[in-house]
């Protein structure tokens, strides 16, 4: 390998490096008006009768997802590189969504 190429290839990887630990250490937290509207798509989707939710892990007026009065968790992740598979589990977390997909 070139001894020119080497640094170019050590800053790429560090920049590249950083650049994942930013991404997965950064959780996107929501507002409350967007929980409401998830947790309404939420009742929907489900056919939820559940009339209440509860903000979970509130950082002031931003909160990391909501927990639906059926039981159902919804959390504010932003998806890693192909990590959609969390998504997919998280339907399935619900009773009421898993008797809709099977
Ligand atoms: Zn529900």
């Amino acid at each position: 390998m070139e001894p020119i190429l080497l640094p170019a290839v050590w800053t790429v990887f560090t920049g590249y490096l950083l650049w994942w630990m930013l991404v997965v250490k950064r959780s996107e937290p929501i507002t409350a008006d967007e929980a409401k509207m998830l947790w309404k798509i939420h009742k929907k989707n489900a056919h939820c009768s559940g009339q209440k939710w509860e903000p979970l892990r509130r950082k002031g007026d931003r909160i990391e997802g909501f927990q639906c009065e059926c039981g159902y968790q919804y959390e504010q992740k932003r998806p890693i590189v192909a990590g959609t598979h969390r998504t997919s589990k998280q339907v399935y977390m619900n009773p009421f969504e898993e008797n809709l997909t099977l």
